[in-house]
């Protein structure tokens, strides 16, 4: 491999938008070695200034609810407006399959062969937080390459889709009409945390199926969503195959946008997200060490087979492994 570039000179190739700079850079952050750990807190660090300018989307949705095409479509459209688009993607189980789909270009035909779009498949190591970090990170260092609208893919696995909409400015559900109809087969927590329901395939015989749904779902967002003074999370039907629907799906996102930044609540969100970000990266590092030490891991092990045998309070056991990463001064240890 070639020597790594020093980190002014990923910052400048990154901050010029140079493309396969910029690829470098993600692969970096995402690089599990500890060599490049210090080098990508630097850049990111650096690129920082020059980040934040975007229009963070998330998209969820289960596999074939019809993301890629969506995403495809409503990105050409946006380029063709002028943006310029970057698709990440969050996908943790890509990290036990050693393989990503999400985010793949292969899906996006038209993104994928435009200069103005850039896309990155899920980083495939790591836990779900430490695929959510890197993906933060990369959102850094695409909004600092001028991308002003980032698009963050994520498919309903665990509590991935929670992830992605506390990164996000703007969180969008996509359902398929007639999936176990109604409510029933809809993950629970996914409505409430949704800015938007889109209803997918809207086209063809699909039409009624889409029009049934749009009145169930709109019934269900009243109750289970009141919403904010600034907004209620509107549901609206798409057929990406037709692109149909997704100006409206735009203009929604804008609009939700600039209701949310006439409020404050816009700027508020992002810096509560960047200090969640601190803790999620708090903890992530605090177990990190805890478990790569050899003698604490030994221990943890230990400890587990007390508690599970009930010899030991999980409170006690905590407490011990804190004292010895030598975190807690005597006395603080104790649970809360
Ligand atoms: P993903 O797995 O969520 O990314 O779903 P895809 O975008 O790959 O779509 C899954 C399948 O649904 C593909 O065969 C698409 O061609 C089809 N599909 C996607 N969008 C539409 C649409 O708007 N209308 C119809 N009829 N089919 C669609």
């Amino acid at each position: 491999m070639a020597a790594l570039p020093t980190i002014a000179e990923f910052a400048d190739g990154v901050r010029a938008g140079d493309r396969a700079m910029l690829a470098r850079a993600i692969t970096l952050v995402e690089s599990a070695k500890g060599e490049h750990a210090a080098a990508a807190q630097e850049l990111v660090q650096q690129l920082l200034p020059a980040a934040g300018k975007a229009h963070r989307i998330g998209i969820t949705g289960v596999p074939g609810v019809g993301k890629s095409t969506a995403i495809d479509r409503l990105g050409a459209n946006l380029l063709a407006a002028g943006h310029r688009v970057a698709v990440l993607a969050v996908d943790p189980s890509s990290t036990r399959s050693g393989g990503s789909i999400l985010g793949d270009k292969t899906r996006m035909a038209r993104l994928g062969r435009s200069g103005q779009a850039f896309i990155r498949p899920s980083p495939t190591s790591g836990t779900l937080g430490g695929v959510a970090r890197k993906t933060r990170e990369a959102m850094v260092l695409v909004e600092a390459a001028g991308f002003d609208v980032v698009i963050v893919e994520t498919v309903g696995v665990g509590q991935s889709e929670a992830a992605v909409a506390g990164m996000v400015d703007f969180f969008l559900v996509l359902l398929l009409a007639g999936a176990g109809d109604d409510l029933q087969g809809i993950k629970r927590g996914i409505i409430e945390i949704a800015d938007m329901i889109a209803i997918t395939k809207a086209d063809g015989d699909n039409v009624a199926r889409a029009m049934k749904a749009l009145a169930t779902f709109q019934g269900a967002l009243a109750i289970l969503r009141p919403g904010s003074a600034d907004w209620a999370p509107p549901v609206i039907t798409i057929s990406a195959q037709a692109n149909r629907g997704l100006d409206e799906l735009w203009a929604k996102i804008v609009e939700h946008r600039d209701r949310m930044t006439a409020s404050g609540a816009f700027a508020a969100k992002r810096r509560a997200q960047a200090a969640t970000w601190m803790h999620d990266l708090l903890q992530e590092r605090l177990l990190a060490a805890l478990y790569s030490d050899a003698a604490l891991g030994r221990r943890i092990d230990e400890l587990e087979e007390d508690v599970a045998a009930g010899k030991r309070t999980p409170a006690l056991a905590v407490a011990e492994l804190l004292a010895m990463l030598g975190l807690v001064r005597q006395g603080l240890g104790s649970a809360p």
